[in-house]
């Protein structure tokens, strides 16, 4: 019998794990020009973290978590988010009282949460974000919506809606839960049995319910807003008049506290609808934490931070069509010896034009050219390379263009100069192996040239006087 995956996990295969990459590359990217540094925080942790970090209340610790005892009998469990293991690092490497503030971390990784599986909604799934932790400021609240922002714009997404909402200081937020305790008082016998439970460890969390009936007493709950301090107020139109400066759009929902017991001030989300109105919900979140740093150990410090759900902002891209998940490797060259014999010197072909910066497969089998040529196509190649016993033997290649269907006979002393003329993409930047002030691009520096005349620096070869 075979073995299959894991239920609520999923294989992320050839373009599609591409994709990945590049949503992530995209993310991590910007996040550097915000000033934010890479950390790779273990997914393993002590159970512990998370029961002081994220909440006895929320559930993700009451009812989510990959828990075991390890050999050793300790308990351990799988990140079901990654807020509280930064915070672990930070306060153990001692890194808040010698740097400057706030540090900023940005993190990309699996974390591991026990729900129903459905559309969007995995036990394992990457989410990339950051924390911005040591600073009060509510500009570093509005820093780090406007990075997650910068980063939505930036992979094409134009519909985001950004929910935003306060909770308060802990004052507000204990004058907060009392009026709620007193409003579900007479109620919550009638509601589910997790809302029960919640309005024992935290009633807050009752207003995040999803069950119709329940929703439908959530309605006339008191509202957040008659229950701020006036410094939370301030600091919260602080927030608000900063974004709307930045036109950066966003609606307040005093409906919104999200389901992690750590947040307090600010708190947001970023909902999406694809173009052909497919909603997505949440493709991110974050807010303000004030007591997390000292819960887990460290000074009174507070932080900041946003999470996407990087499964989530994949398909949406994809169905924008934004990226495409066609598993088409688009190769530049297909190279196919005709028999066993020419394999060995197509190889050594192969390598010399990966050596030129080209994308590059060849054939394994000994196969009619026919197969051959069926393969190149379905691989989208653009040329293929075609090398028997003649071409061997007279030290020379030949090359047909997949596109036009020409073909033709080329030395291979004079490869790199015919098949870079083949390909525009290389000099889309200098015109036909120019820059437009007429300086031959000189051919070893090529790729280098290539990158550094897109991003608009000094070419190489030219630094270099050649
Ligand atoms: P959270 O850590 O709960 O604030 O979630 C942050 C983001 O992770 C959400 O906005 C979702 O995009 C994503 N997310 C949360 N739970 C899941 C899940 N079970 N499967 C896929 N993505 C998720």
């Amino acid at each position: 019998m075979s073995i299959n995956n894991v239920k609520g996990t999923h294989d992320i295969i050839g373009k599609e794990a591409e994709n990945y990459g590049y949503v992530e590359n995209i993310m991590a990217q910007i996040s550097s020009f915000f000033a934010f540094q890479p950390v790779r925080p273990p997914v393993l942790e002590y159970s512990e973290l998370f029961v002081r970090g994220v909440g006895e209340s929320s559930d993700v610790v009451r009812k989510e978590m990959y828990t075991f005892l390890d050999k050793g009998d300790r308990s351990l469990t799988l990140r079901p988010e990654f807020t509280a293991g930064i915070i672990r690092l930070i306060v153990q490497n001692k890194l808040i009282p010698v740097n400057e503030l706030p540090l900023k971390f940005y993190y990309c990784g699996p974390v591991f949460r026990y729900e129903r599986p459905q559309l969007g909604r995995y036990r394992q799934f990457n989410q990339f974000g950051v924390e911005s932790v040591g600073h009060n400021s509510p500009y570093a609240d509005v820093e780090v919506i406007s990075l997650a922002y910068t980063i939505l714009q930036s992979l094409g997404l134009e519909n985001v809606v950004i929910k935003i909402n306060t909770l308060g200081d802990e004052t507000s937020r204990n004058a907060y839960r009392n009026a709620l305790r007193d409003y579900f008082k007479d109620k919550v016998a009638n509601m589910c049995e997790d809302c029960k439970q919640r309005y024992e460890l935290n009633p807050l969390r009752i207003l995040d319910c999803k069950v119709p009936e329940d929703q439908m007493i959530v309605r006339g709950a008191p509202k957040m807003s008659q229950f701020l301090s006036l410094e939370s107020q301030k600091r919260f139109l602080k927030v608000l008049d900063a974004l709307r400066e930045m036109n950066i759009p966003y609606e307040v929902d005093d409906t919104l506290v999200r389901g992690l017991d750590y947040y307090s001030e600010t708190v947001f989300e970023f909902h999406y609808t694809s173009q052909k109105g497919n909603n997505y919900g949440a493709v991110g979140a974050g807010g303000h934490y004030d007591k997390l740093v000292h819960e887990i150990g460290g000074p009174d410090a507070p932080g900041v931070g946003f999470s996407f759900g990087v499964e989530r902002i994949v398909n949406v891209l994809v169905d924008d069509g934004l990226i495409d998940n066609n598993p088409g490797l688009n190769l530049d060259i297909y190279v196919m010896p005709v028999g066993e014999e020419s394999q060995a010197r197509a190889i050594n072909i192969a390598d010399d034009l990966r050596l030129l910066g080209y994308k590059v497969d060849m054939c394994f089998d000994n196969v009619k050219l026919a197969n051959m040529f069926k393969r190149a196509e379905k691989k989208n190649a653009k040329l293929a390379v075609i090398i028997g016993e003649e071409e061997i033997k007279n030290d020379t290649l030949v090359v047909k263009n997949m596109a036009t269907k020409e073909q033709f006979e080329i030395n291979v002393d004079d490869m790199e100069e015919k098949i870079d003329a083949m390909f525009t993409k290389k000099h889309h930047c200098c015109h036909d192996g120019e820059k437009e002030d007429g300086h031959q691009c000189c051919h070893e520096e090529k790729e280098k040239h290539h990158r550094e005349c897109c991003e608009g620096d000094e070419c190489e070869c030219q630094k270099e006087g050649k």
